[in-house]
């Protein structure tokens, strides 16, 4: 089971839509997948097509120990993966969990008991650096960071490079960076292009080969509750995931 938070500190930056996406993707392979919503927005749960208002119980429960991930897991109606999906319950989790022990390794003890079910879990981590995302770190092998290439993209990698050294130095040995994503590339920007080749020179190969463009069929398909992948099949950004899914795939194989 590989288990890969997907995280950056901005918000809007398409890490919920990488989320999705792969999961969807991933799945349509073949492959057996978890999504783990963190964000109380609870966006990947309703892109996944799970209406997070009629939920009785979600992820908040499974971290406060008040649940089992079996009893909240649900699936995507459209999407073949499963589901821990979340709501606003969960911003009260940050509060609450501070009492606990071991409150950063909530999530991971919730998943050590399905390392047989699933060949990857995904973890849609919330826009900050908090507790809830430090849970996705500390549960992951490893991190996918979607970014845009902007001006400032690089000033705020540093300070997600420096939180995952740190993960890594006292909490979790395993966590590595698996890759970067370049998300809603837009072709014609030559800012684009430039900061694209920047981020090429200084990670190598940590920077996918797959880029995702800009493409509104996946920004229209959150509001249908299905996947952009499965939404236009054709899309050039449905496209585009689906070779990350088989770029993904290669890539765990070498770890
Ligand atoms: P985050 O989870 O990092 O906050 P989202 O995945 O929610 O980011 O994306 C932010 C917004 O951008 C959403 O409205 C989403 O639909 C849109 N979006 C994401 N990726 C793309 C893309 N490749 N092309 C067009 N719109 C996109
Ligand atoms: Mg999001």
């Amino acid at each position: 089971m590989h288990i890969f938070a997907i995280a950056n500190q901005k918000g809007g930056v398409g890490k919920t839509t990488t989320t999705v996406n792969l999961a969807a993707a991933l799945a349509a392979s073949g492959q057996r997948t978890l999504l783990v919503d963190l964000d109380p927005q609870g966006n990947a749960t309703m892109g996944s097509g799970v209406d997070k208002r009629a939920l009785e119980k979600t992820v908040y429960q499974v971290l406060l120990g008040l649940a089992s991930l079996a009893e909240v897991c649900t699936s995507s109606p459209s999407g073949k993966f499963d589901v821990l999906p979340a709501n606003r319950d969960l911003a009260g989790a940050e509060v609450e969990m501070v009492e606990l022990e071991r409150r950063e390794m909530r999530l991971k003890e919730a998943l050590a008991g399905h390392v047989e079910d699933y060949d990857f879990v995904l973890i849609d981590c919330p826009p900050s650096l908090s507790l809830l995302t430090l849970n996705g770190l500390c549960a992951a092998h490893g991190v996918v960071i979607p970014m845009q290439c902007e001006y400032y993209a690089l000033e705020g990698l540093s300070d997600l490079v420096n939180t995952i050294k740190k993960v890594h130095a006292n909490l979790n040995r395993d966590l590595k960076i698996i890759g970067l994503l370049r998300v809603m590339f837009d072709t014609r920007a030559t800012l684009g292009h430039q900061v694209s080749a920047e981020l090429e020179q200084h990670f190598g190969d940590k920077v996918f080969k797959t880029i995702v463009p800009r493409n509104v069929r996946l920004a229209e398909a959150p509001s249908y509750g299905i996947p952009g992948v499965l939404f236009d099949k054709a899309a050039k950004g449905a496209i585009a995931y689906l070779a990350f899914a088989g770029e993904l795939i290669e890539r765990v194989k070498t770890m």
